[in-house]
């Protein structure tokens, strides 16, 4: 059934059209003119894609619930959605982390639309696999992908992750477990690192895989300018923190983040790694920000690396005040050579408006700053050009003068 398509197909008007051919894969409710042979089927799954006049653009998994009604798989109008097209598209995803993934035995193996897999996401830690299902067409083909997913990789543990809200909007359930083995606590390595994950109790699949290209950045920057002292803000289990003070032996190291648990598997991953202890502090970074900011403290290096302030673009202004706040305060704690590095995962705030919110920061500070790299997140994440919002990962490293 998830793999023979209906003979459906979604006539598009010409704004949606045009949407396609520019390069984007998704089509709003409001981007569709009406459905062949009518009306429009019910059970979410591929259909056919066509403009008005009637050129086939290929074909999309659509859902009668979600907003995003079509989510496009292909623009091959000859080729069909069948398992093997599935297949297919999951070995090429593997192929391609095997180019671009160094280092590393923890990454991103398929990262939904830019893998041409829309809602299904795959993590791998060592031999465990994580994964997450967020569309309703995904869900009916997720027997078979896991299925061929076992025959390409044979993953010793296998973790539903598939507890994200907006599964509610595509009309699925919530649910998260382990399907297959028997531990969902695995250890991996990155960067020549050992870090501890708990696949079933982790934020997002278990770890910020995204920034793993990130961390050794920014340790290797750390080294060559010779900071002495870091402070690494929402640390979460110490991404940043491990990396640093594994690059810069003797670093003065506090790490801070609002969630206990978090901070424990920071700790235990210096244990790993047999680093010496630092200070980890369970605080509300804004509040922290502000004392150490009225206490005139100085450190050398202020790493910031919020959650999404932005969820929505209705709360982009308020989002953008947040962000601008801990960047101000961040800022003044740095004396001059200082070094932030500082983070948003807000696709609904570009680069743009990042630097423009960065500026705004510094010159409330009476900073000037050199910027000395721009990033994103790590190749396993990709970023498709025609797809704005699959670069949601803004790094910026900056020097203050
Ligand atoms: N820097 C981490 C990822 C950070 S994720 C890494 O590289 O792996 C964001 C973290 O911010 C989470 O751990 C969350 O617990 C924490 N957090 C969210 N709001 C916070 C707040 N107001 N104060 C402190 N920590 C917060």
């Amino acid at each position: 059934m998830a793999f023979t398509p209906e003979a459906a197909t979604a006539v598009l008007a010409d704004r949606g059209a045009e949407r396609l051919r520019g390069g984007h894969v998704w089509i709003f409710a409001g981007d569709i003119l009406g459905w062949e042979p009518g009306p429009e089927p019910e059970a979410a799954a591929a259909v056919r894609v066509r403009d008005r006049r009637g050129r086939l653009l290929g074909w999309a998994d659509h859902n009668p619930r979600s907003q995003i009604r079509l989510r496009l798989l292909t623009r091959d109008p000859v080729a069909t959605p069948d398992r093997e097209f599935f297949r297919l598209r999951m070995a090429a995803a593997l192929a391609y982390r095997q180019s671009v993934v160094q280092d590393s035995n923890a990454f991103r193996l398929i990262a939904s639309e830019a893998d041409g897999l829309p809602g299904f996401i795959v993590d791998l830690y060592g031999s465990a696999l994580s994964f997450q299902v967020l569309t309703a067409a995904m869900a009916a083909r997720q027997p078979a992908l896991l299925e061929d997913l076992n025959t390409l990789l044979r993953p010793s543990v296998v973790v539903e992750r598939n507890e994200a809200k907006i599964r509610s909007r595509e009309g699925l359930e919530l649910r998260q477990g382990l399907l297959h083995g028997d531990n969902a606590v695995v250890e991996v390595e990155i960067n020549h690192l050992k870090f501890g994950f708990d696949l079933l109790a982790g934020q997002k699949t278990g770890g910020f895989l995204d920034q793993r290209e990130n961390w050794a950045a920014t340790a290797a920057w750390a080294a060559r300018f010779g900071v002495k002292s870091a402070l690494d803000v929402f640390t979460y289990q110490g991404g940043f923190a491990l990396h640093l003070a594994h690059a810069v032996p003797g670093l003065q190291l506090e790490g801070v983040d609002g969630s206990r648990p978090a901070l424990e598997a920071a700790e235990a991953n210096f244990r790993r790694n047999r680093l010496p202890d630092q200070t980890w502090i369970e605080a509300n970074a804004f509040d922290l920000l502000r004392d150490y900011d009225q206490q005139r403290r100085k450190v050398d290096l202020v790493v910031l690396d919020p959650p999404a302030f932005a969820k929505s673009r209705s709360n982009l202004s308020a989002a953008i005040a947040g962000y601008k706040e801990i960047n101000l305060r961040a800022l003044k704690l740095l004396p001059p050579g200082g070094l932030l590095v500082t983070c948003s995962c807000s696709h609904h705030l570009d680069e743009n408006g990042f630097l423009a919110m960065l500026q705004a920061a510094a010159s409330d500070a009476q900073r000037g700053l050199v910027v000395i790299e721009r990033r994103g997140q790590a190749l396993d994440h990709p970023v498709l050009l025609a797809v704005p919002e699959t670069r949601y990962l803004k790094y910026l490293l900056v020097r203050v003068v």
